[in-house]
């Protein structure tokens, strides 16, 4: 299980994991395949950072490749005239060559002006630029890139190559900076209740009044069977049948949700935990961080109600779990394992039960009103 490290005097905590990354190098490796079609790319690694990428791609790339290194040393990082001393250059000619460049990441983009200035001089074909990791909010020139593993927001990210001052480059995952818990911690509180009872639509707006992260692990799943990522591919048969997903493929995809998030005000989770398993899983994730679920709020609706709802949902939402037969089902499971989370929270002292029939706005007010009361750890 990935945990926090501590590399020279900074705390790092987990955010992706190596299945995650092996995703995007296969991703990576398929579009660059498709791009050389029959001709020999050169792969141009950036050193140092990309030699695990590098590495990794080079086992899973199945068309003939090339690969050669580059390493530069920029002595003003932030200036694109600044002076760039060439460590490493190339060791043959590649004179009319497909070019691919491997980064690991690309944030600002300043060494990648460089590097492509460095190789247009050399007269390639073509010059193409694939990033593992690609950083939008950072980017801020105009070259495109071309093949992107996965972006990622504006942090500091070691492991997978890329290092802290030299250190963490041999982590097979990545992590990232941990920034000091805000003192301002709202509430981390579970949204509860059966298949239908509003949550994902309640959740929502208190996620945007109260500056939560939400996490809806239905959400996620449908995320991965849409991509038809490994995890997808597994959740996608009991999905379909209305049962429950596995407690360990669950808690696995919850766990990285958790990690995403490390500077987070607080959590909203919504259709997690649906098992006693999972809740007391969440409750020694959340130990682990010092952190807590203030309250459990369960929207109360019955099931007759609960089956209309559903049923013309399915209309409209394209959901192939909304229908009469699978949302019985889904009642049913919902019985079997999971309303005992809520007899689980409530000898904790933190079951608030609200009723989840009227406008939204009416049930929005009824769980602000409780979430208002709750006497939350920043308090204690
Ligand atoms: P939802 O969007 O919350 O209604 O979830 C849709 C489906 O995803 C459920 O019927 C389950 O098959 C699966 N699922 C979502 N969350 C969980 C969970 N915490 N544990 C197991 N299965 C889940």
């Amino acid at each position: 299980m990935m945990s926090e490290i501590k590399l020279h005097d900074k705390t790092f905590v987990p955010f992706i994991n190596e299945s995650q990354i092996s995703e995007a190098v296969k991703k990576i490796a398929t579009e660059i395949e498709d791009y050389a079609k029959d001709e020999t790319v050169i792969f141009i690694s950036v050193l140092k950072g990309s030699f695990v990428f590098t590495s990794d791609l080079a086992k899973v790339y199945q068309n003939d490749a090339i690969f050669d290194f580059i390493r530069l040393k920029s002595y003003d990082g932030t200036n694109t005239s600044g002076k760039v001393e060439v460590l490493l250059d190339l060791d043959r000619s590649i004179e009319g060559k497909k070019i691919v460049v491997l980064e690991d990441v690309v944030d600002t983009g300043n060494t990648l002006v460089k590097i492509v200035e460095l190789l247009k001089n050399k007269n390639p074909k073509e010059v193409k630029i694939a990033a593992l990791f690609y950083k939008p909010e950072a980017y801020k020139k105009d070259i495109n890139i071309d093949f992107i593993g996965m972006e990622i927001p504006n942090k500091f990210i070691v492991g997978y190559g890329l290092d802290y001052d030299e250190l963490g480059r041999n982590l097979p995952e990545i992590y990232q900076l941990k920034e000091m818990a805000s003192n301002k911690r709202m509430a981390d509180i579970i949204l509860f209740g059966p298949p239908g009872a509003g949550k994902g639509t309640q959740a929502q707006i208190i996620k945007d009044k109260l500056g939560l992260t939400y996490i809806a692990t239905g959400d996620l799943f449908r995320h991965n069977i849409k991509h038809q990522t490994e995890l997808g591919k597994q959740a996608q048969v009991y999905i379909d049948r209305g049962d429950l997903v596995p407690d360990e493929i669950t808690i696995e995809m919850l766990k990285d949700a958790v990690y995403k998030d490390p500077n987070a005000r607080g959590f909203i989770f919504d259709g997690f935990p649906r098992t006693v398993k999972q809740a007391e899983f969440l409750d020694q994730l959340l130990a682990e961080k010092d952190l807590i679920i203030d309250a459990l709020l369960s929207l109360n609706v019955a099931d007759e109600r609960i089956v209309n709802r559903l049923v013309e949902r399915g209309k409209t939402s394209g959901r192939s779990d909304d229908n009469e037969e699978t949302i019985k089902h889904r009642l049913r499971q919902y019985y079997e394992k999971t309303a005992a989370v809520k007899e689980y929270y409530d000898q904790q002292g933190k079951l608030h039960e609200v009723d989840g029939v009227g406008s939204i706005e009416e049930v929005n007010n009824r769980l602000l009103n409780v979430i208002k009361n709750l006497k939350l750890r920043g308090e204690k």
